[in-house]
């Protein structure tokens, strides 16, 4: 079996050695008499004029053709951060992604690498199917708490819009790592149908059968919530050191939605990480990137320095590990980017967040050729004549639009066409789908999504809508620092400046804790944990930024 696919391999590659090899010999037969006959002297060395000549058949001004693509030697397993292990027919995405991608992406730490191998241990041994995981259930079942479990998991709630859900599943990955407990996914929305299981041989989706069968309507007031059990004193009356088996739950749910209480919100802190330690089951709702808060416990800070010694890139790295799609997601993402965007020198991604009732905004429109104008992402168009050129025009550009509307693409493609640019380069303008109200429980709806956050993330150079999770994911999965269009202060106007460059990759957490029940005082998060910065589009919002900002 492994030996056929090999061979199907080697076809493939000698196929495209082949084709690659016939384009150049065609490009050089042509090429190579027109320059005896105008003359070497004219067009420099030879050699140097050649090599020159087919890097540009071959090249874009910054990147790779889609023949390079298919013959470069490229980094599939992203420095380390993927395992090897996967068979490649399972989920295309895993190793080809790397293929797809200009910017390669920042390099994982050794220790986040070696800590990855170890917590896919942690799953294979402790997961579903294995009989440790059906004694953690019967406890469950039962309501019994044990002093020393051998395992203990964290089931993560799905819900809300797709970037929600993979900022939770990310986030609550994070804390899987950071406190050695198994994740599970609840498989609602989608969130079974659009990804690649993550861990080899095991997997991630929580399977049927929960014994806590209405976790999926947990909420601010589950009596069971951690908040709750503090505020009703069920638990912390007793330092976390001395807690027995008998002073814990058998679970406990961890309310971390925008909407939860200060109590819910004593989750981050060191004591009450020592107590949800003894705990063996913990169900988590949130619907933020919660992970810069995880850096308030003094228990997980050490290891988080040592797991991201950039801390700009912790949702870059634990975002391309985890969230591959699915054969059917990257069929949609590849047969787009090869027919609108390989071709083009430079791509930029627009994501225009709007929401289903909302009228067709022209100050918004303006707002995004103002803000990709001023930042020179895209040219200006002339009101009139033709651009005065002194070469012919090469330069191509895609710019790639996502939004629920097709208004504001219409309007910029009918700009590109109308109108000649300043530059003399040409524009082409596409946008996949235009939803019109966002679905829930929609599968074709969520693949569309998913693929098109995916697309954003294989541009250049990115626009995003500020307080938006799909753009969030988009620009930590490209390693982009975005542009942001910041939300204006009413509807009619256009914001001045239109956008700014967004101080790091990392997505904004917009419900970070700000009061430290323990001392009873307000604290300022951006004051305590280093490298956390206000978010450039919501000022009560935090992020996690590079060293040196
Ligand atoms: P947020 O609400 O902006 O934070 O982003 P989410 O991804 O969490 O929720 C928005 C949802 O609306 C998406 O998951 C999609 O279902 C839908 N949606 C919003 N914008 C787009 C878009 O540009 N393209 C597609 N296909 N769907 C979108």
């Amino acid at each position: 079996m492994a030996a056929k696919k090999m061979k199907k391999q080697a076809d493939v590659d000698r196929r495209w050695s082949w084709m690659v090899s016939a384009v150049l010999a065609a490009f050089l037969m042509t090429v190579a008499p027109l320059a005896v006959v105008l003359g070497w002297r004219n067009v420099g060395a030879p050699a140097v004029w050649i090599d020159t000549a087919v890097a540009g058949l071959r090249q874009g001004s910054n990147g790779l053709s889609f023949l390079d693509r298919r013959t470069t030697r490229y980094d599939r397993l992203l420095g380390g951060l993927l395992n090897d292990g996967f068979d490649f027919e399972s989920c295309h995405s895993r190793y080809q992604s790397a293929m797809y991608r200009r910017n390669a992406g920042r390099r994982p730490s050794s220790y986040l690498i070696s800590k990855l191998r170890r917590h896919e241990a942690l799953q294979r041994r402790c997961g579903p199917g294995t009989a440790v995981y059906s004694n953690a259930l019967e406890q469950l079942k039962f309501g019994k708490s044990v002093a020393l479990p051998e395992c203990r998991y964290i089931v993560s709630i799905s819900y809300r819009g797709l970037g929600n859900r993979i900022l939770a599943a990310a986030s609550a990955f994070l804390y899987a790592v950071l406190t050695d407990r198994v994740l599970l996914i609840d498989p609602s929305n989608e969130m079974g149908q659009l990804f690649c299981e993550p861990f080899p041989n095991t997997t991630w989706l929580l399977p049927p059968g929960f014994p806590l069968t209405d976790y999926t309507n947990f909420s601010i007031d589950t009596a069971e919530s951690y908040g709750n059990m503090l505020k009703n004193k069920v638990i912390g009356t007793t330092a976390a050191a001395d807690v027995s088996p008998a002073q814990v739950p058998a679970f406990a749910y961890v309310h971390l939605d925008h909407d939860a209480s200060i109590h819910d919100k004593c989750f981050y802190w060191d004591e009450d990480q020592g107590l949800l330690r003894h705990i063996q089951w913990l169900v988590m709702r949130t619907d933020q990137y919660i992970v810069p808060g995880l850096f308030l416990a003094h228990a997980f800070q050490e290891e988080l320095d040592l797991l991201f010694p950039e801390p700009d890139t912790v949702f870059h790295h634990l975002g391309r590990y985890l969230f591959h799609p699915n054969n059917h997601v990257w069929g949609l993402v590849t047969r787009y980017y090869d027919a609108y965007l390989a071709a083009a020198q430079h791509r930029v991604g627009i994501q225009v967040r709007v929401f289903g009732a909302q009228p067709n905004s022209p100050e918004l429109l303006e707002q995004i050729t103002t803000c990709t104008q001023k930042e020179k992402l895209l040219p200006e168009v002339l009101t009139s004549g033709e651009p005065i050129l002194s070469a012919p025009s090469v330069k191509t550009k895609a710019l790639l639009v996502t939004s629920l509307k097709s208004w504001y693409y219409e309007n910029i493609k009918s700009m590109y066409w109308e109108h000649a640019t300043a530059t003399g380069e040409a524009v082409s303008v596409h946008q996949p789908s235009h939803e019109e109200f966002q679905r829930f429980g929609a599968k074709s709806h969520d693949t569309k999504a998913w693929a098109e956050i995916y697309l954003l993330s294989l541009t250049d150079a990115l626009v995003t809508t500020a307080w938006s999770t799909f753009g969030y994911v988009a620009q930590g999965l490209g390693g982009l620092r975005p542009w942001v269009m910041y939300k204006p202060a009413n509807d009619t106007q256009v914001p001045d400046p239109p956008c700014g460059r967004d101080v790091s990759m990392e997505p904004c957490f917009l419900k970070a804790p700000g009061y430290d029940s323990r001392l009873n005082r307000w604290v300022d998060i951006t004051k305590i944990v280093p490298h956390v910065q206000r978010c450039g589009d919501a000022g009560w919002g935090v992020k996690l930024v590079g060293r040196n900002e």
